[in-house]
């Protein structure tokens, strides 16, 4: 899931609001994440009104990223900065000499790989990007670093420190922290570690030590990045979208001790998922959660793209669904996907209650 950046075009209707306030449309029992970008002085007051009360952005830009704090403040929005497994520019700063260690699949799945990019047809044969997907053999198009590589955490502790650095700031939001192929890893670290794992399970064969071995080092890599965060700020707050899938166990999210562990229940493409399947996986994401750590709160994630086959009815079915689940957080990718179409954002305010727009001439 790709934090998009698109032009924001939205203009709400409604009353005005006085910056700084608290605004009493926003139901406090439930929480909106965005996931998303651009310009803070566009997107942070069309949040609001649509009743987001967390944002996920970059943070590189850091006049970008302080005015996205600056404003959240005013409209009660937390504002996290998003980490990804697939981030080679932040590779290159903690290792400039060095290659980025890639994680490397099976040649069957990078020919499926090659015919998925090829496939330049309408809906791409009902390609998923990472979600479950329908077709037989499926992989991730964007590559990602290996995490077995124990160079990638230190990079990732480096971006960490330099994110929990800027002041004001609420967390941290891990994205892409999985396998190109939703498996397991077949660099030569990977299978180097593979082999002394196997040494110690004697028992396992070797289908089970692959599946096990992949799992709790997919689990471990998570836990330890967020218990590093938690060393620089011991308030922060780190949450996660879980993407892409994990075939094994698609919600293994709860085995994360993280604060907020997003998880699919509504996926963005064709053929969109059954009212009964959201159903289902909220009612899991909401009264898992707390199963293996006391920490972590359960949130379910709804995939809306800019070309989204999604309309605003169906958006409000599967809301609905997800908070009939018990899933009183709700995550969306992509933020500016929603604000840019009305009838989208007017769904999730009509659920999560937004701040007043303020479309007055001359205040926006
Ligand atoms: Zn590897």
């Amino acid at each position: 899931m790709k934090v998009f950046t698109v032009p924001f075009m939205l203009a709400m209707a409604g009353g005005f609001a006085v910056l700084g306030q608290p605004h009493p449309g926003r139901d406090r029992a439930r929480i909106l994440t965005g996931w998303g970008g651009g310009k803070a002085a566009d997107v942070v007051p069309k949040a609001a009104a649509a009743g987001f009360a967390e944002l996920v952005v970059h943070h590189e830009n850091t006049e970008d990223f302080a005015s996205f704090i600056a404003l959240g403040k005013q409209h009660g929005i937390g504002i996290y900065a998003w980490l990804y497994l697939g981030d080679l520019p932040a590779w290159k700063r903690a290792y400039p000499a060095a290659a980025p260690p890639l994680q490397v699949m099976t040649p069957a799945e990078d020919q499926a790989l090659k015919r998925i990019e090829a496939d330049k047809t309408p809906g791409k044969s009902q390609y998923q990007f990472g979600g479950e997907p329908v077709n037989e053999v499926e992989a991730l198009t964007t590559p990602l670093l290996c995490f077995h590589d124990p160079r990638v955490f230190k990079a990732f502790c480096k971006q960490i420190d330099e994110m929990l650095r800027v002041p004001g700031i609420r967390g941290v939001a891990f994205d892409y922290i999985g396998y190109r192929n939703y498996r397991c890893c077949h660099c030569p670290v990977s299978r180097n570690q593979l082999a002394a794992y196997r040494k110690e399970h004697p028992e396992m064969s070797r289908e089970v030590s692959l599946e096990r071995f992949s799992f709790e080092t997919l689990v471990d890599f998570n836990n330890r990045l967020a218990a590093y965060a938690r060393t620089v700020k011991p308030d922060v707050q780190v949450i996660t979208h879980i993407y892409p899938v994990y075939l094994p166990q698609p919600l293994y999210g709860n085995h994360l001790d993280l604060d907020v562990c997003g998880q699919t229940a509504a996926w963005y493409f064709k053929p969109l998922w059954s009212v009964a399947k959201i159903g289902a996986y909220s009612r899991i994401i909401a009264t898992e959660a707390k199963r293996y750590h006391a920490r972590p709160h359960g949130a379910a994630l709804i995939g809306y793209g800019k070309d989204s086959a999604k309309s605003g009815k169906r958006l409000t079915a599967e809301l609905q669904a997800i908070l009939d689940g018990g899933c009183s957080r709700v995550h969306v990718c992509s933020l500016n996907a929603v604000l840019n179409n009305p009838a989208a954002a007017a769904a999730f305010r009509r659920f999560f209650g937004g701040e007043p727009a303020r479309v007055q001439a001359g205040q926006e």
